[in-house]
């Protein structure tokens, strides 16, 4: 094998590096969003919790205020008592207080049932926090791991750059001329190894005249059906 091809497979395997090392870092900012969503979701549960306790805290403020217009509204009836003149305005008037005061009850028992709930939705927003503290260290640590390969591949692609800047001028123009048509069609995969009749890249079987040729290792052979790069 001639000190050229031998090049050109160095090329083809720094390129494949380069290919996987691209493919990785393409793949760290969606990678760091959807950690960064899995925090933000745990944070929303808790939000969504307290939201719900505000809302029980108004409901309990409100009825809370209905019932005290309640009583005020029996005073004025029992006040109202003394003044009545027949029996019916008297008898109609114990059945307003009556019923206020049955509406009067409900409403307390709203506010106790208000209340209970009230305790639920405290553990509940407890329960999320911790969970969601929980989540913030596990995700925060897969970010850092993430970031930290992120740096370690970053250098391994500018090592790898610079290796093939070396490379490139012991290769002569025209191989790597033909070298780079070949990688646009086949997805960076310019060379494919022959094991045993096999092109490996596309497993079609190599005529044998051609892999006389190969042996002969004089000439750069093409696959006849990917049109990749043949070599031992
Ligand atoms: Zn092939």
């Amino acid at each position: 094998m001639d000190i050229e091809f031998k090049n050109l497979i160095n090329l083809q395997q720094i390129d494949e590096k380069l290919i996987e090392v691209s493919h990785f870092l393409d793949e760290v900012p969606s990678k760091l969003n959807r950690i960064d969503k899995k925090i933000e979701d745990s944070f929303k549960i808790v939000t969504k919790a307290e939201d719900k306790l505000t809302a029980n805290q108004k409901r309990r403020r409100d009825v809370e205020s209905e019932v005290q217009d309640m009583k005020t509204l029996i005073s004025k009836y029992k006040r109202q008592l003394s003044d009545v003149r027949t029996n019916k305005e008297y008898t109609s008037l114990l059945h307003e207080i009556a019923e206020t005061e049955n509406k009067g009850d409900s409403l307390e028992e709203e506010i106790i049932s208000e209340m209970l709930k009230a305790d639920d939705i405290e553990e509940e927003i407890k329960s999320a926090t911790q969970k969601a503290g929980e989540a913030k260290t596990k995700f925060t640590k897969e970010k850092e791991a993430l970031l930290k390969k992120k740096a370690e591949q970053e250098e391994l692609k500018a090592n790898l750059l610079k290796e093939k800047e070396e490379l490139l001028p012991n290769i002569p123009s025209d191989q790597i001329t033909l070298y780079n048509k070949i990688s646009v069609n086949s997805n960076g995969i310019s060379l494919s190894p022959v094991t045993g009749e096999f092109c490996s890249m596309c497993h079609m079987r190599i005529r044998p005249q051609v892999l006389n040729e190969l042996k002969a290792e004089n000439s750069i052979i093409l696959c006849e059906n990917c049109g990749r790069i043949l070599h031992f």
